[in-house]
């Protein structure tokens, strides 16, 4: 029995069932950060909380990072089919 592997494009969306994760961290701080955080499902929020922030306290520097959630989605000739390899990227055809 010999196996080929095809290489199949797949295609990756951001998952319909979530949204993303905004995040901002007060780093300002010599040795140590302020440590102050907030997490928000929209940037309008992390930017007023920024601003917000700021203006009490003075901080201006900041780590943002979104998170979101993605799909690997199979062309049409594979849907329904589980992926054969773990990496999820190939599809595979027995000869
Ligand atoms: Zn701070």
């Amino acid at each position: 029995m010999s196996c080929i592997y095809r290489y199949v494009p797949w295609t990756i969306v951001q998952d319909p069932a979530t949204y993303p994760e905004y995040r901002a961290d007060c780093v300002t701080g010599e040795d140590e950060d302020c440590g102050e955080m907030i997490r928000a499902g929209s940037p309008d929020w992390i930017e007023e909380w920024m601003r917000r922030h700021t203006q009490a306290t003075g901080h201006r520097d900041y780590r943002r990072t979104v998170t979101d959630y993605a799909l690997l989605e199979p062309p049409d000739e594979l849907r329904g089919l589980r992926p054969a390899l773990p990496s999820g990227l190939l599809g595979r055809d027995e000869g």
